[in-house]
């Protein structure tokens, strides 16, 4: 499942090349996403000024001041081709462009969903209305992050991935990033000292970092037909490595279950 970093590649690589382009037309192959799919027509005509992102939403904003707001799910993926590139296995939607470019939706599980709000009024919208900082931002509320932290007992490693008290951090990263800062995912998080916390944050901003220019280097391959996003270029530390020694003592990375997601550590290390 693409995370954070994924879906930060992506925007970077649709920024680069769609703001200032006029939206011709949308279509689609009858397939159900997630979710029904919006009526694009109000889209239709309109400029694109930019592409966001809002935890793991693509925002792309419109000169009339709309939004198209589209979650990856699972397999989802952009393909920025030529008009009269045939369609892929699993492309189910083409969003084409007065200037020749066709972006193309491809997701084999299609569990991805896309929606449209005013620009304005994003932030109110179902979908992100619930959603807590985002980690990178420089304005991340740290004090009151550590506040509502040592008022959780459940573990760490939930508490990571609580959309609510920070978004981003996936299963993954959650991992990777509760490794780097010495803590076991298993901890309580109201047992988890101040400082402690405020080196986790900026462990999670530097994994994160890490996993999105990893991700960038290959940023051209958006754009070629056979193109592959730079999913999971990153070398991961724990994830994935149950029964392989830690790159730092050399003991044996443990897996467990928490909330239903495989969690990777390092015994010796993670404390
Ligand atoms: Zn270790």
């Amino acid at each position: 499942m693409p995370e954070l970093p994924e879906v930060e590649v992506v925007r970077l690589a649709l920024d680069a090349r769609l703001p200032g382009l006029v939206l011709h037309q949308v279509s689609h192959d009858g397939a159900r996403l997630r979710y029904p799919l919006p009526d694009f027509s109000s889209l239709t005509g309109q400029r694109v000024l930019t592409v966001r992102r809002r935890a793991k939403y693509l925002l792309t904003d419109f000169s009339h001041g709309q939004t198209l707001l589209w979650h990856l799910g699972m397999t989802g993926q952009f393909h920025m081709l030529q008009p009269a590139t045939a369609p892929a296995r699993h492309e189910h939607v083409r969003l084409d462009f007065e200037e020749g470019l066709s972006l193309r939706y491809r997701d084999a599980r299609r569990f991805g969903y896309a929606g449209i709000c005013q620009t304005k009024r994003c932030d109110e919208h179902p979908w992100l209305q619930s959603l807590g900082p985002e980690p990178l931002n420089r304005d991340f509320p740290l004090d009151r992050w550590c506040d509502q932290l040592r008022r959780r007992t459940s573990s760490i490693k939930q508490c990571l991935m609580d959309n609510r008290l920070i978004v981003g951090v996936g299963n993954i990263y959650a991992s990777e990033s509760l490794f780097r800062a010495g803590i076991h995912p298993r901890r309580a998080a109201q047992r988890i000292a101040k400082k402690r916390l405020y080196r986790l944050h900026a462990v999670i901003c530097e994994v994160l970092q890490e996993a999105i220019a990893a991700g960038g280097s290959t940023i051209q391959d958006f754009s070629r037909p056979d193109g592959r996003p730079g999913y999971f270029a990153y070398r991961f530390a724990v994830y994935g490595r149950a029964g392989q020694p830690c790159y730092h003592c050399r003991q044996l990375i443990r897996q467990c279950t928490q909330a239903g997601r495989s969690t990777f550590y390092c015994p010796r290390c993670q404390h």
